[in-house]
C-alpha cells in the first residue's frame, strides 16, 4: 500500500504579508522594521525569563537603550524613519507585554495610524490581557499580531509559567496555566475573526514541551492550524543565569530543524527569525539598533510640549462610578482616555505609590502619572499639589459622576477652565469644581 507523505502547505503569501520582513522571508532584504518600546511591564513569570532583560518570547536577551513614552515613540519613528526609509512594519514587542501596558501601547499605536496610515503595524503579546483589547488592536489598524503559545496542555504550562496575574489576582500552577491557555487561544481566534495576519510564537524548551518526542509542540501546531494561524516560529529557548531554566541545555540547530520539517505540514514555519530586541531598527539581516540606540535615547528624554503629549486623566475612585478619593487615600487610579468611538475609555489601573515614603511619594506619583493632563481626586493636600502641578499633571478636586468630571478635562479649553475654577467651591453640581482642596 503506498504511503502518502503530508506536503507542507503552498507558500501563499497573504496581500498585507509581502511587505512584512517577518511573515515574507522574501522581503527580509529589503523591507525593514522598528520596534516601539513602549511597554515596560509584564503580567506574567516565564521560567526563562529575566526581568532585566527584554521579553524573550520575541526578543534576544538585551536591554533597550530606553523606554519611550507615546509621544516620545512617534517622534523617534519620525527621525527613524528619515535614516532608514525601508522600514515598512512598526511594531510593539516590550521590553515587557505591549497589552500589560494598554495605555501606552494603545496610545502609541493612535499616535502612529494617524502619521503614518500606509504602515503595517505589528505587536507581540503572551495574550494575556489581549482579549479585552481585540476592538480597539483592530480599529487602530493593527495588521500583524504575535501570540506565544508554549503549549496547549496545562500541566505543562504549570511547569512553565512561575505565576500570571490577572488585574489583581495572582495565579500560580495549574490554575496559572489554564487561564493564560484560555487566553492565547481567544486572543489567536479573536485576531483572525478581524482579519489581522497571526503568528504563534513556541519556545522549545528541552524536557518540557519537547517530552514524547516532541509531542506537546506538535500538539500547538495542530491548534495553531484548527485556528487558521498564518506563521509559526519555534525559537529554541536560551538558557538564562537565574532563572528556573538557566540550567537547561539550549535545544540544537539540527533538532530545530527536524521539528519544524516535521510539523511544517500543519502551519508554515518561520526560518528567518533573528531574535530582535525591543528596541530592534533596520532590516533582520542588518540590524541599526546600536546605531540608532542614541537616537532612542535622546527622544526617551524629550519633554512633553503640550496637552496632546498628555493623553490621559487619572481618576480616584471607590467604586468606578464617582469621582470620591482623597488624594492620599488612593491604592490604585484609573486611568481614562477618548474613546475611539466617542466617549470615554477606562484604559487600565495604575497601583499608586506605597503611603509613608515622604515627599518621595508624591514625586513617583508625578512620574506614575506623567502621561496624565490632569488627576481627578475628592481633595488633595498642597504638598502634592504642588508636586504634581509643577510636572504637569493638574491636580483637581472634584464631586460627582466621573464622566461629567471627565468632559469637562477633554472639553475646549478644559484645563484653563479647571484651572479659573479653582477659587471657587462647590457649585459645579456633577463636575470638577478644580478647587484643589476638596469641595
Ligand atoms: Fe518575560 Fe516576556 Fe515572559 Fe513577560 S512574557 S515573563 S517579559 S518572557
Ligand atoms: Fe512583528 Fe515580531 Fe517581526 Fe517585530 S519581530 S516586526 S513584533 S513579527
Amino acid at each position: 500500500m503506498q504511503t502518502i507523505i503530508p506536503s507542507a502547505p503552498l507558500a501563499v503569501v497573504d496581500p498585507k504579508s509581502v511587505k512584512h520582513p517577518c511573515f515574507n522571508k522574501e522581503s527580509s532584504g529589503t523591507c525593514g522594521r522598528v520596534h516601539l518600546p513602549v511597554a515596560p511591564k509584564c503580567n506574567i513569570q516565564c521560567n526563562y525569563c529575566n526581568r532585566k532583560y527584554d521579553c524573550v518570547n520575541e526578543s534576544r536577551p538585551g536591554v533597550t537603550s530606553g523606554i519611550l513614552k507615546p509621544f516620545q515613540a512617534l517622534e523617534y519613528t519620525r527621525q527613524v524613519l528619515d535614516k532608514e526609509p525601508r522600514i515598512t512594519v512598526i511594531g510593539i514587542a516590550g521590553p515587557g507585554d505591549p497589552m500589560a501596558n494598554p495605555a501606552e501601547t494603545l496610545e502609541t499605536m493612535r499616535l502612529i495610524r494617524k502619521e503614518y496610515p500606509h504602515m503595517l503595524f505589528c505587536l507581540s503579546s503572551n495574550g494575556l490581557a489581549m482579549p479585552e483589547y481585540l476592538d480597539d488592536l483592530a480599529s487602530l489598524g493593527v495588521t500583524h499580531a504575535t501570540v506565544t503559545l508554549n503549549t496547549v496542555d496545562p500541566a505543562i504550562g504549570a511547569n512553565i509559567y512561575a505565576w500570571v496575574r490577572d488585574g489583581n489576582v495572582v495565579y500560580r500552577g495549574q490554575a496559572a496555566a489554564e487561564l493564560i491557555l484560555g487566553r492565547q487561544l481567544e486572543s489567536i481566534a479573536g485576531l483572525k475573526s478581524r482579519g489581522l495576519a497571526v503568528k504563534v510564537n513556541t519556545i522549545v524548551i528541552p524536557g518540557v514541551n519537547t517530552i514524547d518526542n516532541n509531542a506537546p509542540i506538535k500538539a500547538v501546531a495542530e491548534k495553531a492550524r484548527e485556528l487558521g494561524v498564518d506563521l509559526m516560529n519555534c525559537m529554541p529557548m536560551h538558557p538564562t543565569a537565574g532563572t528556573p531554566f538557566g540550567e537547561l541545555a539550549e535545544p540544537g540547530k539540527e533538532a530545530v530543524h527536524a521539528l519544524r520539517a516535521e510539523i511544517g505540514h500543519m502551519v508554515p514555519q518561520m526560518t528567518h527569525c533573528r531574535r530582535c530586541r525591543a528596541d530592534a531598527v533596520g532590516l533582520l539581516c542588518n540590524d541599526r539598533s546600536t546605531e540608532l540606540g542614541g537616537v532612542l535615547s535622546a527622544c526617551s528624554k524629550l519633554a512633553p510640549q503640550n496637552q496632546s503629549d498628555r493623553p490621559y486623566v487619572a481618576v480616584a475612585t471607590r467604586e468606578g462610578l464617582l469621582v470620591n478619593l482623597h488624594l492620599g487615600e488612593a491604592k490604585r487610579f484609573q486611568i481614562w482616555g477618548l474613546a475611539e468611538s466617542g466617549g470615554f475609555r477606562m484604559i487600565e489601573e495604575r497601583l499608586a505609590p506605597s503611603a509613608g515614603c515622604g515627599p518621595s511619594r508624591w514625586e513617583d506619583l508625578a512620574r506614575l502619572l506623567s502621561d496624565c493632563r490632569a488627576v481627578l481626586v475628592s481633595a488633595l493636600g498642597e504638598a502634592p499639589r504642588a508636586i504634581l502641578t509643577e510636572r504637569g499633571t493638574l491636580p483637581a478636586a472634584c464631586s460627582g459622576f466621573i464622566e461629567d468630571a471627565l468632559a469637562l478635562a477633554y472639553g475646549e479649553d478644559g484645563l484653563a477652565r479647571l484651572e479659573a475654577l479653582k477659587a471657587r467651591r462647590g457649585g459645579l453640581g456633577k463636575s470638577c469644581c478644580g478647587s484643589g482642596d476638596g469641595c
